[in-house]
């Protein structure tokens, strides 16, 4: 056994609302800086908050969605730093009982199902936004303060950069199915912060934590944490030790920077926030949002394995937003046959996205056309390696593929009569590859087929080649 990498997470989501957490402002991203501001939100002494009912709901809601246990009283309490987009030297958070305790979210790994355990769910706000200029000065802009925001923290469950990386997209996927966020990391409604440490259970050695800030994308959280995972083992195996220390990720360098010892819970003197009651969350409430909830990741997967009769696999990859379910569901309406219609979703359609990097969302093809692209094939109309040309020309021109198939003469050619002159001619053309075929060079066959394809532009059926093939060269 070497060593074992200990990864937990705390993870930073926007929420939603219309209005910020504490003030009428409105929640928006963008806007002209310092427009969406008032006392509240900017601290001036005097002004008091209020919590906003939507921010709690939207809290609850992902506290249901990753299986924690509700808080029946909600506090607050503040969280002192001095930070210059915090206009008040403090941030109203949750210490000691959060909205959320406990949870948890199952990722997909090579073994099976994964359980990563959360500690809790808080809500707190967001604080205001510094823009640094080229000249060398800084600009404050208060437009994000006061922001709804959701802190998820896991255990230290995950132990690798691949696991991490799958529950992010996990995690994202459920935030959106939930409603609760648009979970844009480019736009900072979704932020990350790993806690990281090794351990070697033989030599009885462990690292000390380091804490990872400022990953702005699944791909730097992975590359920040086979960075740590390494520098942390090398520091062991050298006989020394990791500091105590946060750390950021800088892009540019491909390597952690640091940025300050960590703080502890008692830097931030957490004290009671006495300006906002404790709200008590009744049960019909909770009742009602749950009612309210849609229906969450897992539950569609189970429910995919079982209407459709996909895998594991299948179903968890086809559930993976919303959207892409809802792009499935639409297209079986008209398909009817899941196994086909999962091959051709999960081959052709996410490799496209994924080459575009785009959501399915942003696909210039219709549920309906992709529909009719795969009954054209499955009808034999026209054949696997034409469907999928056209599939690529639907994605460029968003044309239907019965137009595109009109317009490029690709009707496949299942005419028996014609085939089997075709066929005729070019076994007369090549009797040598009919020697070889007796001879047991199976690949002949491929050679004689691709004759034909070649005469018909592919529009051959080629089941139908291939049986005529083996039959008229039997009887030579
Ligand atoms: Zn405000």
């Amino acid at each position: 056994m070497g060593y074992k990498t200990l990864i937990g997470l705390e993870i930073h989501v926007e929420l939603m609302t219309k209005k910020k957490i504490f003030c009428n402002c409105k929640n928006e991203f963008g806007g002209e800086v310092n427009t969406h501001v008032c006392p509240v939100c900017l601290g001036l002494p005097g002004a008091l908050p209020v919590m906003d009912k939507e921010a709690l709901e939207f809290g609850i809601r992902a506290g249901i969605a990753f299986n924690s246990e509700i808080e029946k009283e909600v506090r607050t309490d503040r969280k002192n730093y001095f930070y210059p987009d915090l206009t008040k030297g403090y941030q109203i958070s949750q210490a000691d009982l959060p909205l959320c305790k406990g949870g948890h979210l199952d990722i997909e790994i090579e073994d099976g199902v994964k359980r990563i355990n959360l500690e809790r769910i808080h809500i707190e706000e967001d604080t205001g936004k510094q823009l640094h200029t080229e000249d060398g000065t800084s600009l404050l802009d208060f437009n994000r303060c006061g922001v709804p925001l959701i802190e998820i923290v896991t255990k230290p469950d995950i132990n690798s950069a691949e696991e991490a990386r799958l529950f992010l997209e996990k995690l994202r996927s459920t935030i959106k199915y939930i409603g609760i966020s648009d979970v844009r990391m480019e736009e900072g409604s979704l932020r990350c912060d790993v806690n990281i440490n090794v351990i070697h259970d033989e030599k009885k050695i462990k690292s000390r934590i380091t804490e990872v800030k400022n990953l702005n994308s699944f791909r730097s959280a992975v590359k920040a944490i086979e960075y740590e995972e390494k520098r942390h083992k090398e520091l062991l195996e050298k006989g020394e030790n990791t500091d105590n220390e946060t750390r950021r990720w800088d892009e540019n360098l491909n390597e952690t920077v640091i940025m300050r010892r960590k703080f502890g819970a008692s830097d931030y003197r957490f004290a009671n926030e006495g300006d906002l009651p404790a709200i008590k969350i009744e049960d019909t409430w909770l009742h009602e949002i749950k009612e309210n909830l849609p229906e969450l990741p897992h539950e569609k997967k189970v429910r995919f394995m079982v209407e459709y009769s996909l895998g594991h696999y299948e179903a968890d990859v086809l559930t993976g937003s919303r959207e892409l379910a809802a792009f499935f569901e639409e297209i079986y309406k008209h398909v009817n046959d899941s196994k086909l219609l999962s091959n051709w979703v999960m081959g052709d359609v996410l490799r496209r996205l994924k080459e575009e990097d785009m959501e399915i969302e942003a696909l210039h093809v219709s549920p309906k056309d992709l529909a009719d692209l795969i009954l054209m094939v499955k009808d034999g109309k026209i054949n696997n390696n034409t469907g999928k040309k056209v599939l690529r020309d639907m994605f460029e021109s968003g044309k239907s593929p019965e137009i595109i198939v009109k317009e490029q003469g690709l009707i496949q050619i299942s005419d028996e009569g014609a085939l089997e002159e075709m066929v005729e001619r070019i076994l007369d053309a090549n009797p040598q590859s009919i020697e070889d075929y007796k001879n047991g060079k199976d690949r002949a066959i491929g050679f004689l087929m691709g004759q034909i394809m070649k005469e018909t532009k592919g529009k051959a059926n080629p089941q139908m080649v291939n049986k005529m093939l083996l039959d008229k060269i039997s009887l030579r």
